[in-house]
């Protein structure tokens, strides 16, 4: 019956599934979960379900209407999301009353080619207020023939009185040996590889498979770490410039500074892990090896656990400063200053 493209979200698929066969969809839901896990393929899925000509199994996935969707090009279906500035030529940090409006617009009109005109709002947590209010008119009385998906990895940051009003789904990661085991069975990746794609994921899926066809991911990690490594072994002036860069990098793209944020904090996370002897816990498995020359397990040697786990919690506190818009570069100062000296270890 898998004519769905969501995979480890059973849950979910089922009771959608159901509410399509008894023609009881909500007019409006909130996709909720961590970035990459799964949600922009459930509402791709969805967009198909409720425009699906074949009677029995919606999606089907074979009629025309399925397949144009499924080729971004059916138009009834429209994804909006933070767009470029067409004056600094970045991305503007929030969806805009005006993106609400044309979407307004284009919901009052019968759909075009399909049954049902479907928008989808990527990142509905950069909906600015005037945004979300104006949205909140469309979510209470939807007009005929239009089904609302607001997809968010940040739910709280979305006005109640809007999420309100939207049924509420939640996608959960996948276990990371489900991750590892797909990876394995439709991608062809060995078990090594797998295993360590399976970790990084964190159990979302699309950024494993994201990682598996796409070699730049894993060198941009690759990448990232050996700054790390850098600034670590770094005096005050070294983590001063680091800060400077990635504050920077912040203006420029937030999404960008808080994955290289994320990336800091699993390997404090091992670090410290390794350091009370959970080996099997550790998530950047290649880098306890030859092939990064154990860097994981050397570092893990540097620094006693309470300073560890103090670095790790300074961390974790400063993303949060972070998402509550303190200043960038005064947050990462600080977070630079915390960080701890590395010993001397002799080998
Ligand atoms: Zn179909």
């Amino acid at each position: 019956m898998t004519t769905w493209k969501t995979i480890g979200q059973d849950h979910l698929v089922q009771a959608l599934g159901k509410s399509l066969q008894q023609d009881r969809l909500s007019h409006a839901y909130l996709l909720v979960g961590p970035p990459q896990v799964g949600k922009m393929t459930l509402a791709m899925d969805l967009a198909r379900a409720v425009n699906c000509l074949d009677e029995q199994k919606r999606p089907c996935g074979a009629c025309r209407q399925c397949q144009r969707i499924e080729g971004g090009i059916h138009a009834d279906v429209q994804v909006i999301g933070v767009e470029t500035d067409g004056r600094t030529e970045r991305l503007r940090a929030e969806i805009t009353i005006d993106q609400v409006r044309a979407l307004e617009q284009a919901a009052t009109l019968k759909p075009y080619e399909g049954a049902c005109r479907v928008f989808i709002i990527d990142g509905a947590e950069r909906l600015n207020l005037y945004a979300a209010n104006a949205l909140l008119k469309t979510v209470e009385e939807p007009p005929p023939q239009v089904l609302l998906l607001l997809l968010t990895s940040n739910e709280e940051a979305i006005p109640l009185t809007l999420r309100s009003r939207c049924q509420r789904l939640g996608l959960r990661p996948l276990s990371l040996e489900a991750v590892a085991k797909l990876l394995i069975d439709e991608q062809g990746l060995s078990q090594e590889r797998a295993q360590l794609l399976g970790r990084l994921s964190g159990g979302r899926l699309g950024w494993a498979l994201a990682a598996t066809s796409d070699s730049t991911v894993i060198e941009e990690r690759t990448r990232q770490l050996q700054r790390l490594q850098e600034v670590v072994d770094g005096g005050l002036e070294v983590r001063f410039e680091y800060a400077r860069e990635l504050a920077a990098q912040y203006g420029r793209s937030r999404e960008t500074a808080r994955q290289v944020l994320g990336l800091w904090l699993q390997w404090w996370r091992d670090l410290l892990v390794l350091r009370e002897g959970s080996r099997e816990l550790v998530v950047n498995l290649d880098y306890l090896g030859a092939d990064h020359d154990g860097a994981l397990v050397r570092m893990s040697q540097q620094f006693q656990t309470v300073e560890m786990a103090r670095f790790a919690s300074e961390l974790a506190a400063t993303m949060e400063r972070l998402e509550q818009n303190a200043n960038p570069r005064i947050a990462l100062d600080v977070l630079m200053l915390a960080l701890p000296r590395a010993a001397v270890v002799a080998s």
